[in-house]
Parts: C-alpha cells; sequence; structure tokens
C-alpha cells in the first residue's frame, strides 16, 4: 500500500484564500513538498511532525529539476505506506504549475493522486488590484498566457522564428479580450514589442502586479509602449502578472485593498500555538505578514501539585493535592489563560463542576485572564489596575491586611515556570502548579529562513524570549514588540531593541507596533 499524493493549490499568497481541503489535507501530511511562492503563514498550517521539502525554484536557476520532483513524490508514495504527501505548488497546480506532468508520472508509477485546485493568481491577484479580468462592454474573454517561453532570442531572430513559438503573437494581438501574462516579467519588453509589431494598440492600459494578495503588493501601471520602460524604471519584480487591456482603468477605482498601516512587515509571533491566533488575526488584519513560531509549548498537568513557599527549583517534592481541598481556600487568583484553562480542565475531570467555587472570591492578574474566566460565567474580584504580578500581590496582601481577606487560605493557580513574586507578597497563600511549560522543538529550516528575514518579533513572556534565542542564534530581527516589563527586560538582556506595550492586552500591542510603524 503506497501513500497517497495530493497536488495541492496554495493560491496566490493571502493564506485565506487556501480551500478548505487544502487545508485539512495540510494539517495531516506526512510530507509536504513545496514551492518557492507558498507563503510562511500556509506552510504554518502543516503539522509540526511533516517532513518539509523546498523544492522551490528560483527565478534564475532551478533548484530541484521537474525530473528529480516527480521521482520524489514517487519515492515517498513508497516511503510513507497509507501516507499523505503533499505536493504544494503556488495558485492552481494545473495552472502553468506543472501538475499535470507530476500527475502523469504518478499513473505511470501506479501511485494513487488527488488534485486540490487552487485560486490561480491570474484571476486572484488582478482581483486583489481591484481589476476584474473581464467586464461587461470592455472584455468578454481572458486569455492566461505564459511569458516564459523563449526569453533568450533578439527580435529579428524571433520574426524568423514565430512560427516555432508557441505564442502566436498575431492572433494575441487581434485578440479583443483581456491579456494576463504570468512569468513574463523578464521577457515583457519582448512581447510588448512583438505585440505592437502585430498591430496592437500602443496605448493599450497595462498594469504590473507585484506579489498580489500578500503584504508587499504593489501596483504598476503602463501602457503597452512604456511597458519595457516602466518595468526597469519601477524595478518590477518577479513574482508579478501582467494584464492588459481596457478593464486595467477600473482598477484606479475599484482597488479595494488598502494600504494597511502593517502593509510590508513580517512579523514573527511566538506565542504558544493555541494563544497565536488572536494577536496574528490582529496583525494580519492591520497588513502584516504573520509567521507564527511557537517558542513554548503549555501542558496542562493530569493533577495540579502544591509548592510550598519560595521551593522553585530547590529540589523538594512537590506536594500531592486533591480537590477535597479546594475547602480550605476562600480566594483562587489566576495569573494566566492557561492556569484557567488548565484548572477547570482538572477540576472536571476530578469529577466535580465549578459549584465547587460557590462563594468563593477570584483575582486575575489582567485582563485577558479576566475574560477567560467571565467566559466561563465568573466575574473576578479583584484585578490590579497595573495588571502584572506584582500587582496582584499587592492588592491580596492589602486586602488581607485589611482583614478583607485571610491571606492563608489564598490559593494561586500557576505554571511551573512562575516566579516567587506572588508568594513573597502572600507568604502564607498556597501554590498549585496546574500546567507546565515546555520547549518546543528545534525550528525547521523554512521557519528560520521566514524569521531570518522578519521585520520584528512579537514575545509575551520571558521563556518565549529564551527559547527564541537559543533557536535563532545568529540571524534574527532586530526589533521587538513585548508583553509585560519583565519579558522586555529579558529581550533587552539579549540585545533585542524593544518596545512593550502600556497594557498586558493584545489590542495594547498591536496599537503600539502600528505607533512604531507609522
Ligand atoms: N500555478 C500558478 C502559476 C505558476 S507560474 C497560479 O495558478 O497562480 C508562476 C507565476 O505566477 C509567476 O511568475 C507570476 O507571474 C504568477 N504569480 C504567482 N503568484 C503571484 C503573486 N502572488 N503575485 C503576482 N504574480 C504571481
Amino acid at each position: 500500500m503506497s501513500g497517497k499524493v495530493y497536488l495541492i493549490g496554495a493560491g496566490p499568497g493571502d493564506p485565506g484564500l487556501l480551500t478548505l481541503r487544502g487545508k485539512e489535507l495540510l494539517e495531516k501530511a506526512n510530507v509536504v513538498v513545496y514551492d518557492r511562492l507558498v507563503s510562511p503563514a500556509i506552510l504554518g498550517f502543516c503539522s509540526p511532525k511533516a517532513k518539509m521539502v523546498d523544492v522551490g525554484k528560483m527565478p534564475t536557476h532551478h533548484k530541484v529539476k521537474q525530473s528529480e520532483i516527480n521521482k520524489l513524490l514517487v519515492q515517498y508514495a513508497g516511503e510513507y505506506p497509507s501516507g499523505v504527501i503533499v505536493r504544494l505548488k503556488g495558485g492552481d497546480p494545473f495552472v502553468f504549475g506543472r501538475g499535470g506532468e507530476e500527475a502523469i508520472e504518478l499513473v505511470a508509477a501506479g501511485v494513487e493522486f488527488e488534485v486540490v485546485p487552487g485560486i490561480t493568481s491570474a484571476i486572484a491577484v488582478p482581483a486583489y488590484a481591484g481589476i476584474p479580468v473581464s467586464h461587461r462592454g470592455i472584455a468578454t474573454s481572458f486569455h492566461v498566457v505564459t511569458g516564459h517561453e523563449k526569453c533568450d532570442v533578439t527580435l529579428n531572430e524571433a520574426k524568423d522564428q514565430d512560427s516555432k513559438f508557441s505564442l502566436d503573437f498575431e492572433a494575441l494581438a487581434r485578440c479583443p479580450g483581456t491579456l494576463i501574462f504570468l512569468m513574463g516579467i523578464a521577457n515583457m519588453d519582448f512581447i510588448a514589442r512583438r505585440l505592437l509589431e502585430c498591430g496592437k494598440d500602443p496605448k493599450t492600459p497595462l498594469a504590473f502586479i507585484e506579489k498580489g494578495t500578500t503584504p508587499y503588493q504593489r501596483t504598476v501601471m503602463a501602457t503597452l509602449e512604456t511597458a519595457g520602460e516602466v518595468i526597469a524604471r519601477e524595478n518590477v519584480t518577479a513574482p508579478a502578472i501582467t494584464i492588459m487591456g481596457g478593464v486595467v482603468e477600473l482598477g484606479s477605482s475599484l482597488a479595494w485593498k488598502k494600504n494597511l498601516p502593517l502593509s510590508g512587515k513580517r512579523l514573527v509571533v511566538t506565542r504558544a500555538a493555541k494563544q497565536a491566533s488572536g494577536i496574528s488575526a490582529r496583525l494580519s488584519a492591520l497588513g502584516a505578514e504573520v509567521v507564527e513560531t511557537p517558542m513554548i509549548e503549555t501542558r496542562t498537568l493530569e493533577c495540579p501539585y502544591a509548592i510550598p513557599a519560595h521551593s522553585t527549583g530547590s529540589g523538594q517534592a512537590p506536594a500531592g493535592i486533591s480537590f477535597d481541598d479546594l475547602v480550605n481556600f476562600d480566594l483562587l487568583a489566576f495569573t494566566s489563560v492557561n492556569g484557567v484553562e488548565s484548572f477547570f480542565t482538572q477540576l472536571i475531570a476530578s469529577g466535580r463542576d465549578v459549584r465547587e467555587l460557590a462563594g468563593k472570591k477570584i483575582a486575575s492578574v489582567g485582563k485577558i485572564t479576566e475574560k477567560k474566566l467571565l467566559e466561563r460565567g465568573i466575574r473576578c474580584d479583584y484585578v490590579p489596575e497595573d495588571h502584572t504580578g506584582e500587582g496582584l500581590g499587592k492588592l491580596l496582601a492589602e486586602k488581607s491586611t485589611a482583614c478583607e481577606l485571610d491571606e492563608s487560605r489564598i490559593l494561586l493557580l500557576q505554571g511551573n515556570l512562575a516566579d516567587d513574586t506572588l508568594l513573597n507578597l502572600l507568604p502564607r497563600a498556597t501554590r498549585w502548579v496546574v500546567y507546565e511549560t515546555l520547549p518546543v522543538a528545534e525550528l525547521q529550516e523554512w521557519k528560520k529562513d521566514a524569521v531570518a528575514s522578519a521585520d520584528a518579533v512579537v514575545f509575551a513572556s520571558t521563556s518565549a524570549v529564551e527559547n527564541f534565542v537559543k533557536s535563532m542564534p545568529q540571524k534574527r530581527p532586530h526589533t521587538s514588540f513585548c508583553i509585560g516589563r519583565m519579558t522586555e527586560s529579558a529581550a533587552c538582556k539579549h540585545g533585542f531593541e524593544t518596545v512593550v506595550s502600556d497594557e498586558t492586552t493584545m489590542d495594547s500591542l498591536a496599537k503600539k507596533i502600528v505607533e512604531y510603524y507609522s
């Protein structure tokens, strides 16, 4: 039983344009053989366990020959019986993607395969620039053409050899529909001159759209007669498509993809995968390209254990606890979202439910944790104004001094790496460790590349900073955006330029990032 190969179209760049089927298969894939144009955000859907094979073709040289890619697919299908082998390509696999050749090879080798179409750049990239490829009264057809053929001949030679070209310039010049050229930037001077010679109107409007649908999208307008000159002057580079025809003029009024405040910025988000989506979605909506690179993983313990005061790392055996002990506490203090989630998971697993908390006071370190508690139907009684552990400790200590609380009946629910700040301020309180923080395994190569070229990195904890520095000892972004003063000082210690949010919320951080880049 050999594995099955899936030829998947990744779409033109925006990860939101990957199909549901494509995403589902990427999450399951054992092997992913991918191209240069596939964005890191899409590679991020793959399981960290998947084998990632970069066969990306650079514009000037082929990294891995097509025949070798074909062989690789057959080889992996053999190596992973019943496995999911993904061949991931930019746009649609059958639009100038050589997907057909790969499929033929798979049939010949008797390997089962499926094609998952993708949104082709030929249509989506103009759409993101506000150019409809067809439009009533302007263009009744559109033609997608490769501009890659024959780049090494002079104009005169070309005229002689016209019959050998697969492109029929006479027909293209006569065609009243929209012309869309893929891979044509390097040859555009030549293509434009051939079209002019064949009688196409020199004033035909034309647009080059570079890195369409990504945060780096750029549209450059020209006409058929100025095409070559504009490419050189504006330094239009691949990947770009060229679109020609009357529809191009609609782009000036229909361009809907605004220049967002974080356009053109690649940001690394280091939060644990479970928590990254909130901040990532916010930064993407502001126009940034986000590379999620979790540096820590949190794991809910099966059952919490208690650590007596001042014993972190002292080797003292942790004391086992029973949820029956909850009766000994009047106040539960949560210092993170993980703490909330892990505590409730354990509570339910122990056969109990939220009624165990009836009558107890609840404290939270900050707004995000408070919100998480509210989602579970629990309002907080105490939240410090500064949203720090120290603030929380001081607040609860004050309330104890004022006899509003009994310090010895305070329970702190924390992770194994929590420092002693709270216990130092509340020495008679009890601490339960409800989750563990573990560093994630080594970063995959593709991620290291994506991170190395990023503009900045977002840190939300000191352990994320420490693990990031360990995984990326050399090439890493200079700027860091931090949540929390402790995180900031850890980043500073490792030589990052630091920008810290005013509040420990994602909104506040996103605001700071926008301010920094504006
Ligand atoms: N199968 C792909 C095309 C592969 S050929 C598809 O369906 O889109 C590669 C060419 O596609 C590039 O040279 C460029 O012309 C175009 N292209 C792909 N992604 C692009 C993007 N995000 N912006 C502009 N052009 C793109």
